[in-house]
Order: structure tokens, then sequence, then C-alpha cells
């Protein structure tokens, strides 16, 4: 599911947490269920050849993640989700090799209905339908989907029971990846639920170790984090720190989700303080580790360490920042995976999902490549995506600022409990 409501998201996490971790699908069976949705939606389209669409084995597909636990819902979707959103652009089209996809949706999917208490094996079944999907349809699920870890599983887990079931969650990812040729697995590092940090990344390393000597392949890749609380990951120092004790270099990346980075102090807004934060990656991290990304805009100001995504333009990152990504040749090649907002109210007040907002968003993003920068459609687009997000940008400033000054005062007491207030963030402590 979109990460488009982090509220609702991360109530459900929150609540589901004690109860019932494992009966949440695995991310690659997720995966699944999205690419054969995915891939019955490209099938679904009339056979009319269009002119960006013709190259049906260059045509680019969504970077598949796994995304949230969700409610099952019914066969209804499922002709939805079948519907063409928007025409695919052939990548080869494109100036750039951009692979932009979006975070999709596993409802309606067939393979994450569990109800006995563990994730059953992928089925043979299963496996086909992915491969025939995939080689069908020219998409290279190897380099071009990206699962999502669950954002329960927290590697930098110190209770030993806890830590035990962290890494088992983790490995059976993997190694569903692994049966699907999936390359690419993203999780967030974890938290050091108020320990010391190096313990905490010696501890997220270990875990990895461990799970590289389990499994064959797949690359696991840690996602830079808003820096909420006792996250690990929101400075690249902390990803330079636990790839350092990786033994495997070669099986660790990292996934730069630009909302994340923004909120942490990593400016992007101009395309110097874009120059400037992917040079501080390079020496700190290395280019060499950086695998994928996360396209979202961000509802909170700059440094705010808030992890609230905006739709891309509408938020306080701008278009102008994306145009950056968009036109930047050491991303080439790389999945860039859309998680921004979908939530729309339909006429009876009920929330729905408009996956509509993502095709145009990939093709915004698209449309950003080659384009120049200071020319009046740039300037027009820029300006109409902006006022569509000023109202939420404001609430959330206000927010910010609130909380700022709330902040001051509660340190200043001791006060350690977290509130919640109206947006609780992407990002929470994990378990
Ligand atoms: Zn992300």
């Amino acid at each position: 599911m979109a990460r488009s409501s982090p509220r609702k998201k991360s109530a459900v996490n929150y609540k589901e947490e004690h109860d019932e971790p494992a009966k949440k699908p695995s991310a690659a069976s997720k995966a699944l269920a999205s690419l054969t949705s995915a891939a019955a939606k490209i099938r679904a389209k009339p056979a009319t050849k269009r002119k960006a669409d013709d190259d049906e084995a260059a045509e680019a597909k969504p970077a598949v993640t796994g995304g949230q636990p969700k409610k099952r819902k019914t066969g209804k979707t499922k002709e939805e989700d079948a519907m063409p959103l928007s025409d695919r652009t052939a990548v080869s089209s494109l100036k750039k090799a951009m692979y932009i996809g979006a975070h999709v949706s596993a409802a309606g999917g067939r393979f994450h209905a569990v109800a006995n208490g563990t994730t059953p094996p992928i089925t043979s079944e299963a496996k086909d339908l992915f491969m025939s999907g995939c080689s069908h349809h020219g998409y290279k699920a190897a380099e071009h989907a990206l699962p999502h870890g669950s954002y329960l599983v927290n590697l930098a887990q110190s209770d030993p029971a806890k830590a035990t079931q962290a890494y088992n969650a983790f490995v059976d990812d993997l190694t569903r990846c692994e049966q699907l040729g999936i390359k690419l697995y993203n999780f967030h590092p974890g938290s050091t639920l108020g320990d010391s940090r190096d313990a905490a990344i010696g501890r997220i390393a270990a875990q990895l170790n461990k799970s590289h000597k389990a499994t064959s392949s797949v690359i696991t890749v840690l996602e830079n984090m808003a820096g909420a609380g006792n996250v690990i990951g929101s400075t690249w120092e902390d990803l330079r720190d636990i790839i350092a004790l990786v033994d495997d270099k070669s099986r660790v990346g990292v996934c730069i989700d630009t909302c994340h980075a923004f909120a942490a102090g990593h400016d992007m807004r101009t395309p110097e303080a874009f120059a400037k934060t992917l040079g501080e990656f390079r020496k700190i991290v290395g280019i060499k580790y950086l695998k994928a990304f996360h396209l979202n805009d961000s509802k909170a100001p700059f440094a705010s360490n808030r992890d609230l995504h905006a739709n891309i333009g509408t938020g306080f990152l701008g278009l102008r920042a994306f145009h950056s990504v968009m036109n930047e040749d050491s991303f080439c090649g790389m999945p860039m995976v859309l998680e921004t907002p979908i939530d729309k109210k339909d006429n009876k007040g009920k929330s729905i999902e408009d996956k509509q907002v993502w095709a145009d968003e990939i093709k915004l993003l698209e449309s950003l490549i080659g384009m120049d920068a200071d020319s009046e459609e740039f300037a027009a687009l820029e300006k109409k995506l902006q006022a569509q997000g000023a109202a939420e940008r404001q609430r959330i400033q206000d927010q910010v600022d609130k909380k700022g000054a709330k902040g001051g005062a509660k340190k200043a007491a001791g006060a350690k409990k977290k509130t919640k207030n109206a947006d609780t963030d992407d990002e929470n402590d994990q378990a």
C-alpha cells in the first residue's frame, strides 16, 4: 500500500506490533503480488500502438516495493487495478534511462492472504507467474524491483528474543527475494531504542553479516532516515559506519529517500545545494553504494526531522530538487520509487486511493529530464505545484514551530514521552 497516509499506517503498525507480527505478508510476497498486478495492468492495455510506447521490451516498469500491511481488499479492487492509468513511457525514448515507479499496493494480489500466523512459502505457481510477468514485459526484476522491509523489523534490537525474531523475519524476506530473482531489498536501518549509537550500529551490521551468510546474492539496501527519535540512518555517517562493519561489501547498499534526506538536513533545493549534498554522500558513503531512490517531496520544512511525504513539487523540497535528481547522470538505471500520498475523498467522503496521481507524477518526473530549468515552462510548473501544496506546507510549518517552542521547554523538564499529534511521522521508533 502506498505510504500515503503516514498517520494511519503508523497507527496500524503500532497496534499490530505486539499482537500478530507474523501475520504480515513478507515484503517479497507483497512485491510478487504487486508485480503480477502491475503486469496485469500492462496486459490490460489495448493493443493499439503508441509512438512512445511501442517498444515493449524496453518499457519502464514500476519499481516494485512491498508496502505496508493492509487490510485485505476484495476482488473488486482487482478490476480497478487492471485498468491502465497511463501509457508507460519507453525508457529508451527518454534522454536518460530513469526507471521511475510507484510504491504499489499488494491489495488485490493473490499471494498475501495469510490467516494461520506464518508466512507461507512462495508456491511454484506464484513464482512462475512472477517470472513470466517479468520476461513478458522485459522487466528486469533483478534490477528494478525494490521490495520494502517491514518497519517493525529492527535489526538494532538488543533484546535477544526480539533480535532473533527480527533476524528471522529479515532473512525470510531475503530468501523470498532470491527465489524471485530480486536483487535489491530496501529496509530501515533500525532504532537504538535508547541504547548507544555505536552499539546499535554494531548489532545492525552483525545481523546483516549473518543474513548475508544465510543467503547468497540479494543486496541489503539501507534507507536514509529523517532523524526522528532514536532512529539510525539520518546522517551519512550512520550509513557509512554500518557499511564499514559489513564483511561482504557487495551485499550492502543505500537507498536515498529525498524527503528523509531533506528533513534530516541534507539540502537539495538549489542545484548548488544538490551538488553539495551529493558531494558529501560521495565522500562519506561512496557513490558505489547508492542503489536506489525513494522520490518524495516533503510537507515538513528543512531539517525538521519530520517524515511527511508530499507530492512531487508541492512540498518544501520543490520541483527544482527533482529536476536535479532526474538529470543526474550517476543515477541512471537506478530504481526510483514514488511513495507520495494518493489518498483522496470520494463523493461520499470516504477515503480512496487515486493511483492516477502516481501515473501523473511519473510523467511529470520524466518530463523534467532535459528540461531547461530556466525556461518559462519550468517556472510555470514549479509555481503551479507550489501553489497546490501551500496550505499543507503552512499547516505543517505551524506544527513544527509550535513543537519547537514546546520542545525546548520539555527537554528542559527532562520529559521523554512522545506526544502523538495530528501527523504521525512515517518513521517511528522500531520495535
Ligand atoms: Zn522511503
